[in-house]
């Protein structure tokens, strides 16, 4: 079920400040309307009373797809705030528990900025392994140091122009925001990853790179450069 909460909320261009209903939590199976509204920038949306302006509330929001069977935990970070992220969101973990009670509470994933919400809304929703395809980019990293650095620019999986022959990434500047270059994965490769990582020893490996709750190959290199030479 959705949930909603009243905010206090001041507009970012006139000061003015407003109550506003906004989403602390969305059921899509339930309503997929909600998920056309996360995709269209039309969740948690204000308009000012007081100038018209309409701005999007970026706030954390628990989005259930009860289908898919998974949940993703949006808690808006800066950069570089990772590990206090990581800390709120073991609370919210306890909370999420004590409410599922006797039901399995299935994967919650951890992201901290929308371009990582809606990249893992589509790879789920894909059937992908979240940590295989940060494995991918990471590997992507390696292989071209120099042209790469994940301080300047992020890999993001592309959803929509992936084929049934390919995945495609796209390489995004970090500050500009803009997508510079296309690169693409044989899903036969990823299919061999898989099955290679289906092994308890490596799969123990993957988890030991990416321990989770966030998962990301980009931050992981970023706060351990000298992880990339170790290996
Ligand atoms: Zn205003």
């Amino acid at each position: 079920m959705a949930q909603t909460k009243d905010y206090g909320i001041r507009c970012p261009k006139c000061s003015h400040e407003q109550q506003a209903a906004l989403f602390d939590a969305i059921n899509v199976t339930e309503e997929p309307a909600l998920r056309e509204a996360l995709m269209h920038n039309q969740l948690n949306a204000v308009t000012c009373a007081g100038c018209g302006f309409s701005f999007q509330v970026h706030k954390p929001l628990l989005y259930h797809d009860a289908r898919c069977k998974f949940m993703l935990y949006w808690l808006p970070v800066p950069d570089g705030a990772e590990e206090a992220g990581e800390q709120q969101f073991a609370g919210v973990l306890l909370q999420l528990s004590a409410q599922a009670g006797e039901q399995k509470l299935p994967p919650v994933h951890l992201v901290f900025n929308r371009t990582e919400l809606i990249e893992r809304i589509f790879l789920l929703e894909a059937r992908l392994d979240e940590r295989l395809i940060e494995y991918v980019k990471h590997m992507m990293y390696l292989n071209n140091t120099g042209k790469l650095d994940p301080a300047r620019k992020a890999l993001l999986f592309n959803a929509h122009d992936s084929t049934p022959d390919d995945l495609c990434f796209v390489v995004q500047d970090a500050v500009t925001r803009q997508m510079e270059a296309v690169l693409h994965y044989p899903r036969k490769t990823y299919a061999a990853l898989a099955e290679m990582f289906r092994a308890d020893d490596k799969q123990r490996m993957l988890r030991e790179l990416f321990p989770g709750p966030h998962i990301s190959a980009r931050t992981l290199l970023r706060q351990q450069p000298g992880r990339a030479a170790a290996e």
